[in-house]
């Protein structure tokens, strides 16, 4: 039996930027709302693995409504996130005479939503930009907030710029397609969403974990609601990164060291961020913030979310060698972002002591 959920709308409060989050089961064949964030002429930028799924449906449902469209299908993967996509992409859009007020239309995870983001900023001083998140992770993540960019050889996302799209449409039946991998990786950032700002939304999450990872679509549809929500409200505050938005990165700094020490693409970041708030949250216990049957529970669900909880061991120096290269750091020192308690955060540097016991502890 399919479940009907209707739609909801939220609006990310960002002055003369803001813009409405809609999320629902089959959205993409909704043409009134499809239309109505697109103008007359529509580019669609999607990648080889998402365009045979869900592309032809997107364009038919623009072209019904009198659109425009120009496709744009890149190769798909993390290391085509980069100039050659880029270029790719404003050659299709220069050859086919596509103008200021064509809306560029991202169609896939977040690394198609971060480039067409990017194209859209740059592309003749800045054009209209949707944003169709088809992982879980951009539908909870990526597709909120505004960061958009490539990666340069010598780093990840060192290339890009703010860029508010005009609409996020976040279709959750898209989520049927995903690999289990994915998925999981996706939840990481929900769970991470509940930890650090709303315990009530980590009770929900940990009793309804079986129905996410089974894709209940209400479960999914209210995972990827509040965590929207959350995320749109730190982005409301703080809509650069000058501060708050920081607490976004729990788990982040022990897993940039996991992606890095690996060699990027080993492990998917959902996963290093998972075992790295597992990691946090051991951390945050040493020092006396939560208590430990937070931390166990933190532990629990993270696994039940089928993410690894045991760190791979790269050794104690190499491992300090790497979180010291955390965006976050001033000056050398490593700052932290804890849980205190469970539902709130801090962000502060560690005695060396307690970040050695929990590196020894959690990793094998
Ligand atoms: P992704 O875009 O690589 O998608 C993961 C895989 O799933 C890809 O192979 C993709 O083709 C495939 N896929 C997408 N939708 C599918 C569907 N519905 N069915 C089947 N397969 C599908 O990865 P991601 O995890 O979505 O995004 C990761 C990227 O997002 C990274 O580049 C990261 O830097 C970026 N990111 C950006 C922000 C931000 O604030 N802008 C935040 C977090 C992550
Ligand atoms: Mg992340």
């Amino acid at each position: 039996m399919t479940q009907h959920i209707s739609p909801i709308t939220l609006q990310v409060d960002l002055g003369e930027r803001s813009y409405p989050i809609t999320i629902g089961q089959s959205l993409l064949s909704d043409p009134d709302l499809i239309a109505r964030h697109v103008g007359r002429r529509a580019a669609i930028v999607t990648n080889t693995t998402v365009a045979p799924l869900y592309l032809e449906r997107l364009a038919q449902v623009l072209a019904a409504a009198g659109k425009e469209v120009t496709t744009i299908v890149l190769p798909d993967g993390e290391e085509e996130k980069n100039w050659a996509s880029l270029m790719q992409v404003y050659d299709v859009l220069l050859r086919e005479k596509c103008d200021r007020k064509t809306t560029l239309i991202a169609l896939g995870g977040g690394v198609i939503g971060d480039l067409t983001g990017f194209a859209a900023a740059t592309y003749m001083r800045g054009v209209p930009f949707v944003q169709v998140p088809t992982t879980l992770l951009a539908q909870v993540d990526s597709s909120v907030g505004g960061k958009t960019g490539i990666n340069h050889p010598l780093g990840k996302n060192m290339i890009g710029a703010f860029y508010q799209p005009q609409a996020v449409i976040a279709d959750t039946a898209t989520l049927d397609t995903l690999p289990a991998r994915e998925l999981a990786a996706g939840l990481a950032e929900v769970i991470k969403h509940g930890a650090i700002i709303d315990a009530g939304f980590f009770d929900w999450i940990e009793a309804n974990i079986g129905r996410l990872v089974g894709r209940d679509p209400a479960a999914l549809a209210w995972a990827v609601q509040r965590s929207c929500e959350i995320k749109a409200d730190v982005v409301r505050q703080d809509e650069r990164e000058g501060g708050l938005r920081a607490i976004l990165n729990f788990g982040h700094t022990f897993g940039h060291a996991i992606e890095a020490g690996l060699g990027y693409g080993e492990w998917l970041h959902g996963e290093a961020v998972g075992c790295g708030m597992v990691m946090a949250a051991d951390l945050s216990q040493r020092l006396g913030f939560i208590e430990a049957g937070a931390a166990r529970r933190i532990r629990g669900l993270v696994e039940a979310a089928g993410l690894p909880v045991v760190a791979p061991d790269l050794g104690l120096e190499r491992w300090i060698e790497l979180m010291q290269v955390d965006k976050k750091n001033e000056g050398g020192q490593i700052k932290f972002i804890l849980l205190r308690p469970l539902g709130a955060t801090v962000i502060m540097p560690v005695p060396s002591e307690a970040l050695h016991a929990t590196i020894s502890a959690c990793t094998r």
